[in-house]
C-alpha cells in the first residue's frame, strides 16, 4: 500500500522503483472517494491527474531530468486560478467561472512537476475561521467530524490532516493558514507579505493576502515554498529579494546517528504576556505553552516577555481594514463580467447589481462589504479607517523594536483547540476572536507557521505559532523543524 511520510523519502521510493507517480494518484483518488463526508473537495482532477503521472513516470523512466516537485500530488484552495479548471471562492456569485489563466504560484509547482488533484473547499472569499461560509456547505475536521476544521482554507488542511493530498496550497489574509492547520494538526505556514506573488489569487484584503503551505513536516514546507517564491512581473508587491535555498539551509546535522542539530537555528525569543492572559485563552493551552517556554530556557534559549500593551487592537484593526480592502476588491462581481447573474429581468443597471449580489454572496461577504463601505465612507473614513491605518503603522514599529532585540516571537496559534459545527455561529465577534493571535503577522507583514506539537486532553491537537522578521524564513524554519524533531 501506498504510503506518504515526506518528498524526500517518496522520491526515493521513485528512484528505488517502489512506487511510480501514477500509484500515488490512485492512492490519493481513492483516499478522497471515501473520505467524501469530510466535504473537502470542490472538484477532484481524477482524469487529469492520472494522465499526469503517467506522464511523468514515462519520463522517469527514460532518464529526463525530473523537477523538484516530481509527481507530488497537491490540492489547491479554490481561491487560486487554474487556467481551465473552475474557480468560485466557495461563492455562487462566481459558480461556473472558469480561470482564464494560471496563478504564477500554481504554475511554478507545476513546472516542478507537481500533480494537481483538485481545487478545495473553503470560506467563501476566504472570510471566515470556520469553514462553514461555504456556500457548497461546510468541511469536518477529520479526527471528529461534529467539529470544525478552522477556517478559511478548512478544506486545505483536512486534505493534508486526511491523507487526501501530501501538499495543500492555500491562502492566508488573517490565519487562513494556520488556524485551520492549528485545528486539524499538521504545519500551516505564511510566509512574508511578498514572498510569493500574488497572481492568480483571488484578492480579498491586497495589503495582507498571501499564499500559504499545508504540510506534514517542515522539509516539505520548505521545499514547496522554496519552489513557489520569488519575483514576478505581474505582480508589483512581490519581493524581488533572492530565494533562499530554503530546503537546503534547514538541513540537519547527525548527531550520534540522530538527526538533530540544525545549523544556524535562532535562539533569542520573545513572547507576548499579554497573549498568555488573555481571557479567551483555553487554559489547558496556556498551560502547555508556559512549560514549553519553560523548557525552551532549559535548553538553553533566551526567552523573555515582553509587553504588548496593543493586543486589544488587533482585532478591531484588521477587521476595518480587510472589511475596506474587500469592499473594493469584490466590487468586480457584479453580475456583468464575471459568474452569476440574477435571472429576473430587471431595466435599471443598479437594481440589477443589488439583486445579483444579494442572491451571490453569502451573508458574511456581505456584512464585509456593507462594514468596508461604512468605514471607507465620507463621514466616518478618518474615525475608522485613518485611525486603524495609525495602529497598523504603529504595530509595524514595535515590531521592528522586538525584532532588533529577538529572533523570534512564539505564541498559541489560537485561543482554544477546534469547536464544533454551528457553535460559533451565532455571534461574528466570537468568531473574529479565533483570529487574535494570527491577524499580527498579516498586520505587520511577517512569516508565520503553526506547528503541530500538543494534543489537549478533549483530545484534539493544537499548535505553536512561530514569527520571525520579515524575510528570516530561514530562521523561522529551523527553529520549526528543531521542534519537530524533539517532539518525536
Ligand atoms: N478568519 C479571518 C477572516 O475571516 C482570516 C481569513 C483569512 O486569513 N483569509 O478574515
Amino acid at each position: 500500500m501506498f504510503r506518504f511520510t515526506s518528498i524526500k523519502d517518496y522520491h526515493a521510493a521513485l528512484v528505488a522503483d517502489h512506487t511510480t507517480c501514477t500509484q500515488a494518484v490512485k492512492y490519493y483518488l481513492d483516499q478522497i472517494a471515501a473520505h467524501e463526508n469530510l466535504n473537502a473537495y470542490l472538484e477532484v482532477f481524477s482524469k487529469e491527474a492520472l494522465e499526469q503521472a503517467a506522464i511523468l513516470d514515462a519520463e522517469r523512466n527514460q532518464g529526463k531530468r525530473v523537477g523538484k516537485l516530481h509527481g507530488v500530488v497537491i490540492g489547491i484552495k479554490d481561491v487560486l486560478s487554474y487556467k481551465g479548471h473552475k474557480l468560485s471562492a466557495a461563492s455562487k456569485i462566481l459558480e461556473n467561472y472558469t480561470a482564464v489563466y494560471t496563478a504564477t504560484a500554481i504554475q511554478k509547482l507545476v513546472d516542478e512537476g507537481a500533480i494537481i488533484i483538485g481545487r478545495q473547499n473553503c470560506d467563501e472569499f476566504a472570510m471566515g475561521s470556520s469553514n462553514e461560509n461555504s456556500a457548497y456547505g461546510p468541511v469536518k475536521n477529520a479526527i471528529d467530524s461534529s467539529k470544525v476544521p478552522g477556517g478559511s482554507s478548512g478544506g486545505s488542511a483536512v486534505s493534508v490532516q486526511a491523507n487526501l493530498s501530501m501538499i495543500s496550497i492555500g491562502s492566508d489574509t488573517g490565519g487562513s493558514v494556520r488556524q485551520p492547520a492549528d485545528f486539524c494538526g499538521v504545519v500551516g505556514l505564511k510566509p512574508s507579505y511578498g514572498r510569493i506573488s500574488r497572481y492568480g489569487l483571488i484578492a480579498y484584503a491586497s495589503s495582507f493576502d498571501q499564499i500559504g503551505i499545508f504540510s506534514k513536516t517542515i522539509d516539505d514546507a520548505a521545499l514547496v515554498l522554496e519552489v513557489m517564491a520569488g519575483k514576478d512581473e505581474f505582480d508589483s508587491t512581490v519581493s524581488s529579494k533572492p530565494v533562499p535555498a530554503y530546503s537546503k539551509l534547514i538541513e540537519s546535522k547527525l548527531i550520534e546517528g540522530k538527526e538533530i542539530e540544525i545549523t544556524a537555528s535562532p535562539k533569542r525569543i520573545a513572547y507576548f504576556k499579554e497573549t498568555l492572559f488573555h481571557p479567551g485563552l483555553d487554559p489547558e493551552i496556556k498551560t502547555k505553552i508556559e512549560s514549553y517556554l519553560k523548557d525552551l530556557t532549559a535548553k538553553g534559549y533566551i526567552v523573555e516577555a515582553i509587553d504588548f500593551s496593543l493586543l486589544s487592537y488587533l482585532v478591531p484593526t484588521y477587521y476595518v481594514l480587510t472589511a475596506a480592502e474587500a469592499s473594493s476588491n469584490l466590487s468586480r462581481f457584479d453580475g456583468i463580467k464575471f459568474g452569476h447573474r440574477t435571472k429576473e429581468s430587471i431595466a435599471d443597471l443598479n437594481e440589477l447589481y443589488k439583486k445579483t449580489r444579494t442572491e451571490g454572496f453569502g451573508e458574511e461577504v456581505q456584512r464585509r462589504i456593507l462594514l468596508g463601505s461604512f468605514v471607507l465612507s465620507a463621514g466616518y473614513f478618518d474615525a475608522y479607517f485613518t485611525k486603524a491605518q495609525q495602529v497598523r503603522q504603529k504595530l509595524v514599529d514595535l515590531t521592528s523594536t522586538v525584532f532588533s532585540k529577538y529572533d523570534l516571537i512564539l505564541s498559541p496559534t489560537v485561543p482554544t483547540t477546534a469547536f464544533g459545527l454551528g457553535e460559533n455561529n451565532h455571534s461574528a465577534t466570537e468568531m473574529f476572536l479565533a483570529d487574535i493571535y494570527t491577524v499580527y503577522a498579516n498586520l505587520v507583514g511577517i512569516p508565520a507557521i503553526s506547528i503541530p506539537l500538543f494534543t489537549h486532553s478533549n483530545g484534539m491537537p493544537f499548535g505553536l505559532q512561530v514569527m520571525s522578521a520579515s524575510f528570516n524564513e530561514v530562521g523561522l524554519l529551523s527553529f520549526s523543524k528543531e521542534q519537530m524533531l524533539n517532539k518525536v
